[in-house]
């Protein structure tokens, strides 16, 4: 119950890593909101984990590119739940593309979900903890925040992104009270790696010591710490769950 009377909002929380945590934090006692695209499973997947776990778990419709959507999801979250005290800035996308021939269309998107997407959230969050006094953000980076990749060009600036916006982020908000650390998760098995072709998975598999792809619940694990008290002197960090990808990198 380590997450109990808390309520938390996890963006792209119908599928993968977002759906884990959603989860992992009903497990702990938490009242949780999937915020996902109209569309997506986040409404069946509320009902079924709210009936499962005996816990409060809301769905709503948020499209993290659309500012106006962002806001309406932490006011109509306050107004159900009473306060937010933990946001996973979730959602995101995957794109691969030789950077010669990506589009502006592409390369764009691609920003305005993965990088703009996680200010509008956090922008949003700081709003309601600030009026709080406290709560804990925690923003989806990757090892592509810090090492490149071929053909990932909007992705790995994105990501890079958002691993040192985080660090501005906490800078400014520790004096209120809010906590603002990001997770780098290596290659996890979820859908967004889908696009990728077997030969191309097996070496990425290869770059990560454990020897394996990660896991949802890895990752889901790694966002309950920083969202709890436990993490209570942790702000600004960039917690890498990828299996000792970056180890043998450095
Ligand atoms: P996923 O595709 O399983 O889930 C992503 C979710 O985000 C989906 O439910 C999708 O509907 C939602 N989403 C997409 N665009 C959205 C938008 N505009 N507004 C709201 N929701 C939107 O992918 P995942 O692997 O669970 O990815 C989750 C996060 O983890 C992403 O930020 C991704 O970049 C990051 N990540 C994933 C991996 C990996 O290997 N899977 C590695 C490093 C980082």
């Amino acid at each position: 119950m380590r997450m109990k009377g808390k309520n938390v909002i996890v963006t792209g929380g119908a599928s993968g890593i977002g759906l884990a945590s959603v989860k992992r934090c009903l497990q702990e006692g938490a009242s949780v909101v999937i915020a996902d695209l109209e569309g997506s499973n986040g409404q069946v997947q509320a009902a079924r984990l709210g009936d499962l776990y005996d816990s409060r778990c809301l769905f709503k419709a948020c499209d993290v590119t659309d500012t106006a959507q962002v806001d309406r999801l932490f006011a109509d979250s306050v107004a159900e739940l009473g306060s937010v005290e933990a946001v996973f800035n979730n959602a995101g996308i995957g794109g691969i593309c030789p950077s010669d021939e990506v589009t502006d269309e592409e390369y764009l998107r691609i920003i305005d979900i993965n990088l703009n997407g996680v200010f509008r959230v956090a922008r949003a969050a700081l709003r309601v903890m600030y009026g709080q006094g406290g709560g804990s953000i925690v923003n989806c980076a990757s090892i592509l925040g810090i090492f490149g990749q071929s053909q990932a060009a909007a992705y790995t600036a994105a990501k890079g992104g958002v691993v040192n916006m985080t660090r501005t982020l906490a800078i400014e908000a520790a004096p209120k009270g809010v906590r603002v650390n990001a997770i780098g998760p290596g290659y996890i098995d979820t859908p967004l790696l889908e696009a990728l072709d077997d030969d191309l998975l097996q070496g990425l598999i290869r770059l990560h010591p454990i020897g394996r792809l990660g896991r949802p619940e890895e990752v889901a694990n790694a966002f309950l710490f920083l969202a709890s008290d436990e993490a209570s002197f942790v702000t600004g960090t960039h917690l890498m769950v990828d299996g000792g990808f970056t180890a043998g990198k450095s």
